[in-house]
């Protein structure tokens, strides 16, 4: 068993923020009170850290973590070179953090998430789990559009052999030990919803209510829901690939019996200007092709990409990681 009974774990929180300049001095002040609540209860240990991801922001973000770090040691910053998306922010987050840490707590900066509910995922973790999930209980504040649009997003996700755990986003406790063998899977399009179910080890879920947006707006309009579901879709599984050949075998099947039918019919000699059926079955065909070949190219797409072996984050500054200071 882990050695919790001699020293009190300590927790990192990882917080990927970009453009948040008007979300952090809100959000802030809660984590950090959160986190020296738990330290003051003998919850975790002194050594405990909040750390900002800075995903790129072309605001004042960064100015603010190394303010927030002036005013609690409590406070660290890692500032990725570029924007390079929430996962990926996510991910460096934890690879810089699972070296130092026992346990990582992944939460978005804007205040959505409960981090109440961060009690109840450090209990479980003493309790054995190694991965607690956080899930939505209910999506009352979400409007009726983002709701819909991500329980179809699950749904397809799972659908297509995607594994992941039924609205739960990236906020979740993940022990050192998981982090370690996730470090051993280089894939460079990351998923992380899917990836951590696969890495295995004991998980339970927590429950909590969601609530609004503190300020700014969301970055993930409908257009980067559907880009998020298909990369999750097409990184986790090839059964998209499989629904297409089977497709394929469907049609040509059709087809066969559709020429037997057009040979006995012109034989019978009542064969008409079949003009509409000509251009319904081309367009038809024509479709189906177009896609099936685009679907293909996303997983030809991918293996490009993954091919190149590009880093996956690139950091380009650090704030309270003392000891990794320009050792990389
Ligand atoms: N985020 C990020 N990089 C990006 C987009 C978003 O690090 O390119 C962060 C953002 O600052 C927030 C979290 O990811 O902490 C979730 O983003 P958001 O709240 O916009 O998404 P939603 O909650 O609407 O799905
Ligand atoms: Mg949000």
């Amino acid at each position: 068993m882990k050695n919790i009974a001699k020293t009190l774990p300590v927790l990192y929180i990882v917080i990927p923020c970009y453009n948040e300049a008007r979300v952090l001095p809100v959000t802030e002040p809660a984590f950090l009170m959160k986190l020296l609540d738990l330290i003051a209860a003998g919850s975790i240990s002194d050594d405990s850290r909040i750390l900002f991801v800075d995903d790129g922001s072309k605001d004042a973000t960064w100015d603010l973590i190394g303010q927030f770090h002036e005013q609690d040691r409590h406070v660290a910053g890692i500032q990725q070179s570029r924007n390079r998306g929430h996962q990926n922010a996510v991910l460096a987050g934890l690879m810089e953090a699972k070296d130092l840490c026992d346990i990582t707590i992944s939460i978005d900066c804007d205040g959505q998430d409960d981090i109440n509910a961060m009690d109840e995922m450090i209990r479980q973790y003493k309790d054995g789990c190694d991965v607690v999930y956080g899930v939505r209980a209910k999506r009352d504040t979400d409007t009726f559009f983002k709701r819909w649009s991500a329980e179809s997003f699950y749904k397809l996700l799972n659908r297509m052999g995607g594994e992941v755990v039924y609205n739960h986003a990236d906020y979740r406790l993940i022990s050192s030990r998981v982090l370690q063998e996730l470090a051993r899977f280089h894939e460079v399009n990351i998923f992380l919803r899917g990836l951590i179910p696969l890495v295995g080890f004991k998980s339970t879920s927590v429950y909590y209510d969601r609530s609004e947006r503190v300020a700014g707006e969301s970055h993930y309009p409908f257009r980067k829901m559907l880009a998020l579901a298909m990369d999750g879709i097409t990184s986790l599984s090839i059964r998209p690939i499989r629904i297409i050949t089977a497709l394929g075998f469907f049609i040509s099947l059709a087809s066969v019996l559709a020429i037997i039918w057009v040979i006995i019919g012109h034989f019978m000699g009542n064969t008409t200007n079949g003009w509409s059926s000509t251009v319904c079955a081309i367009f038809f065909m024509g479709g189906v092709q177009l896609l099936s070949i685009g679907v293909i190219g996303e997983y030809v797409g991918k293996i490009y990409l993954e091919t190149k072996q590009r880093p996956r984050y690139i950091i380009s500054d650090r704030i309270g990681m003392a000891e990794e200071d320009g050792k990389r």
